[in-house]
C-alpha cells in the first residue's frame, strides 16, 4: 500500500521527498509553489532534474501536488476566472517539468451563479480549456470537498456531472478526502457505513475514477459541512473507518495520504499508526 503525507516545504522540492522518505512514507503530496500567492518562479531545470532522480531512485510514485487555494475556476467574472485557469494550467505546467503525474484540486465555488449547475458547466468548460493546453502526462483530479460556504464537488453527483461533460477524458480524475465527504454527509463511521459510502462512489463516480485519496479524520461532526482536519482516530470519524481503509485491497495502488494537523512531527505518528492498522 502507498501511504504517506502532504510534506511541508523543506527548500528544495527534492528535499521535501526527502523528508517524507525520511519519515516511512511511500506516498507524497507536495506544493509547487506557495498555496496562497498567485505569483511562482519558474522551475529551475536542475531542481527537476535532483527531483526526478530521487523520485525515481525511491519507487515513491506517483507523487501529488496540490493546487493553489487561490483558484476558483468557475470565478463569475470572467477575469478573474482565465486568472485561476491560467493559475492551474501554470501548477500542471510546473508538475510536467517535475514529473509529477497528478495534480489535486478543490476547482471552485458557485458563488454568484444562480444554481449549482450553472456553475459546474462554466467548471467543465474550464477544465477542458486547462488538458487541452497542458502535457499529456500530467493528470487533474477534483478533489471532494467539505461544501463550506459555496464550495461545490461535496456530492458525488458533481465530480460525476464533470466526468460525464469531459466524456470520460482519462486527465481527469478524483481525490477523495476523508474528512470532507464526512461533514459532507457520506459516513464512514460503522462497517455498514464505509461499505454505503464506497458503494454510493463506485456508483455515481466509478472506483476507476479514484487516483488519490486524503486520509484525515476530522474535529467537526457528521455533516456539519466544516473543513478542520483531525489526527486519525481522535476526531469524529474514529479508528475504525481507517483501519477498514488501509485494509482495502480496491485502495493497494492508490495513494494515500494525511494531511493532520502539526506537520512534520504529526505525520509521524499517524503514519505509524496507520501502518499498525495494517492486517498482514
Ligand atoms: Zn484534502
Ligand atoms: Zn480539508
Amino acid at each position: 500500500m502507498k501511504l504517506g503525507a502532504h510534506m511541508p516545504s523543506a527548500g528544495s522540492l527534492a528535499k521535501t521527498l526527502q523528508s517524507g522518505l525520511d519519515i516511512g512514507c511511500t506516498a507524497l503530496q507536495v506544493f509547487t509553489s506557495s498555496p496562497r500567492q498567485w505569483a511562482a518562479k519558474p522551475v529551475d531545470p536542475e531542481a527537476a532534474t535532483e527531483f526526478r532522480k530521487l523520485a525515481d531512485a525511491s519507487g515513491l510514485q506517483p507523487v501529488i501536488s496540490h493546487d493553489s487555494y487561490l483558484i476558483n475556476i468557475c470565478e463569475r467574472e470572467p477575469e478573474l476566472r482565465q486568472r485561476a485557469i491560467n493559475g492551474l494550467k501554470a501548477e500542471m505546467g510546473r508538475c510536467a517539468q517535475y514529473g509529477i503525474p497528478l495534480v489535486v484540486s478543490h476547482l471552485g465555488a458557485w458563488k454568484g451563479y444562480e444554481t449549482e449547475e450553472a456553475a459546474l458547466k462554466v467548471m467543465a468548460e474550464g477544465i477542458k480549456e486547462i488538458l487541452a493546453d497542458t502535457d499529456g502526462s500530467v493528470t487533474l483530479l477534483g478533489e471532494t470537498t467539505a461544501g463550506q460556504g459555496s464550495s461545490l464537488n461535496y456530492r458525488f453527483e458533481h465530480l460525476a456531472f464533470l466526468i460525464e461533460a469531459l466524456k470520460g477524458d482519462a486527465r481527469f480524475g478524483v481525490c477523495l478526502d476523508t474528512c470532507h465527504i464526512f461533514v459532507a454527509g457520506y459516513d464512514l463511521r460503522t462497517d455498514d457505513a464505509y461499505d454505503a459510502t464506497w458503494a454510493a462512489f463506485d456508483r455515481i463516480i466509478g472506483i476507476k475514477y479514484l487516483k488519490a485519496i486524503h486520509c484525515n479524520d476530522s474535529k467537526k461532526p457528521f455533516r456539519s459541512r466544516v473543513d478542520r482536519h483531525e489526527h486519525i482516530g481522535k476526531g469524529e470519524i474514529g479508528i475504525q473507518a481507517f483501519e477498514r481503509l488501509v485494509n482495502d485491497p480496491r485502495f493497494e495502488q492508490i495513494p494515500i495520504v494525511l494531511e493532520t494537523p502539526d506537520a512534520p512531527e504529526g505525520h509521524v505518528r499517524n503514519l505509524n499508526l496507520l501502518k499498525s492498522l495494517r492486517r498482514p
